[in-house]
């Protein structure tokens, strides 16, 4: 099958150079405000410049790339919206910190107490007693009027939805095609910081299964562990939907409720490991490929 082909048109450092000027991000600013397409006037007299051959000259910058003439005036293309969009969230203009939070739900794996950190943009998960950490990105504009014991919530809630869309195959970052991969804890670059404290935790890292994922256009190369990726798998949520919890109302703060096992490498020759999830006196077992496809599933009645 023949492969799209797409044209690159101008280099990047190009496109952002034409945002280089203050007239022109208030021109993106006020098409975005303005809910219907603006006349060359009409957009002029919203953004304050006199001088019509200087107004003209900015927009005729911007357009084809952020702005588009249509027959009912001027639009945001989609890439001047995602502009937009991107200074609301506040990536481009804020820079925040705030004190750290307890979280009021305990660790999973060791019952410790965990505080939540927020930080150029980063939001940290660490726990007192135990080498267990989450680290992801969170945007200041995820917290707009959000009352701060809600904080850490909020920025689980959003981790969760990063990982649905890498999960889904496009990457948080660029939206490009995001490859996923199973593999053994030892074989990752990011196992050496947990080092063995880790190993009373989460499992040895031979036989401790994580899922490694590459975006093909950006290069950033998340991970996690086996487990969370499975529990947004159909089997898993039918799995706890028939013992009355809907997963998509759980916060992954609370995941120490859904089970602690970080999930098991069964063999490398295929690559076959396994993660159980167990509510009720009943278990549910996944086994996946290193291409992350579930292989086998079983339920049994433990108790
Ligand atoms: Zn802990
Ligand atoms: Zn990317």
């Amino acid at each position: 099958m023949e492969q799209p082909r797409f044209v690159e048109q101008t280099q990047p450092g190009t496109v952002f150079g034409l945002l280089s000027d203050d007239n022109r991000v208030e021109i993106l600013c006020t098409l975005w405000d303005s809910n219907e397409p603006m006349r060359f006037s009409e957009l002029r007299d919203a953004v304050g410049l006199r001088d019509s051959g200087q107004f003209n000259y900015h927009l005729d910058k911007l357009t084809s790339q952020f702005v588009e003439k249509t027959d009912q005036g001027y639009v945001l293309t989609t890439a001047g919206r995602q502009i937009n969009g991107a200074i609301e969230a506040g990536s481009y203009t804020t820079t925040g910190e705030m004190e750290p939070i307890e979280i009021d739900q305990p660790c999973g794996f060791c019952d410790g107490t965990r505080m939540f950190y927020y930080e150029d943009e980063q939001a940290r998960v660490e726990c007192d007693t135990c080498p267990v950490k989450a680290r992801f990105s969170v945007p200041p504009s995820a917290f707009v009027g959000c009352d701060r014991a809600d904080i850490p919530r909020v920025a689980a809630e959003y981790m969760r939805v990063t990982l649905e869309s890498i999960d889904s195959g496009f990457c948080s970052l660029c939206d490009g095609p995001v490859e996923q991969t199973v593999c053994r804890a030892v074989d990752s670059e990011d196992w050496e910081e947990g080092g063995s404290e880790h190993e009373k935790t989460v499992g040895r890292p031979e036989t401790l299964p994580v899922v490694r994922y590459e975006c093909k256009q950006c290069g950033i190369e998340p991970q996690g562990l086996l487990n969370y990726t499975l529990l947004d798998h159909p089997e898993t949520v039918a799995f706890y939907y028939d013992h009355g919890i809907n997963l998509q109302e759980q916060s992954l703060l609370d995941i120490r409720q859904l089970g602690r096992d970080c999930g098991q490498v069964q063999g490398t020759d295929p690559f076959r490991a396994s993660v159980s999830f167990a509510v009720d006196g009943d278990q549910l077992t996944l086994v996946v490929d290193e291409d992350l496809t579930v292989v086998d599933t079983e339920r049994t009645t433990t108790g």
